[in-house]
């Protein structure tokens, strides 16, 4: 890990020095180092589609009540639409009647980035996905218990993957 330090303020000085064109080197080092995964704009627009990137990039926020997983009551995981970083589970979904997804925690407490955020002349939590920096949406202490947070998450910044003992429950059932 030393090494890697060494690596990368030595690179922070050869980008600064040179310009862009170590950047992606740089990127490459920080990236290995925490693995969290950096990409320039346009490639999360291609890699996104247009309401991800909108949610995730540009920190957007979906219609209320308009979020395709609002109402899944299935068992699983919610991972990041952007990574696929789990996030939240099914067992700590509750219907807040705000019309976003509603979690009182997340699957670990280092799977999310909460930041301090006065935008729209309010002054509130961001959650962020830990791994690729993309917005989720906000945290808010009006939950319930145990923790008395309300993880208030744009839909379309999540994708839903069913428990594996689910699917064999439905599979098992079709036959
Ligand atoms: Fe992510």
């Amino acid at each position: 890990m030393k090494e890697l330090e060494g690596i990368c303020w030595y690179a922070v000085a050869t980008v600064r020095a040179n310009g862009k064109a170590f950047a992606s080197f740089y990127e490459v080092c920080v990236s290995k180092m925490t693995k969290k995964i950096i990409k320039s704009d346009d490639e999360w627009k291609k890699a996104l589609t247009s309401e991800e990137y909108r949610l995730l990039r540009k920190k957007g926020t979906e219609v209320a009540f308009s979020g395709k997983l609002l109402n899944n009551k299935m068992t699983g995981t919610y991972v990041c639409a952007g990574c696929g970083n789990p996030l939240f589970s099914s067992e700590t979904k509750f219907d807040s009647g705000s019309g976003w997804p509603s979690f009182y925690k997340p699957v670990a407490y280092d799977a999310i980035e909460e930041r301090g955020d006065r935008s729209l002349f309010m002054k509130r939590t961001e959650v962020l996905c830990e791994k690729c920096g993309g917005h989720l949406g906000h945290v808010f202490d009006d939950g319930p218990e145990p923790t008395g947070l309300r993880y208030c998450i744009n839909s379309g910044a999540l994708h839903f993957e069913e428990s594996e003992q689910q699917a064999r429950e439905k599979g098992a059932k079709k036959r």
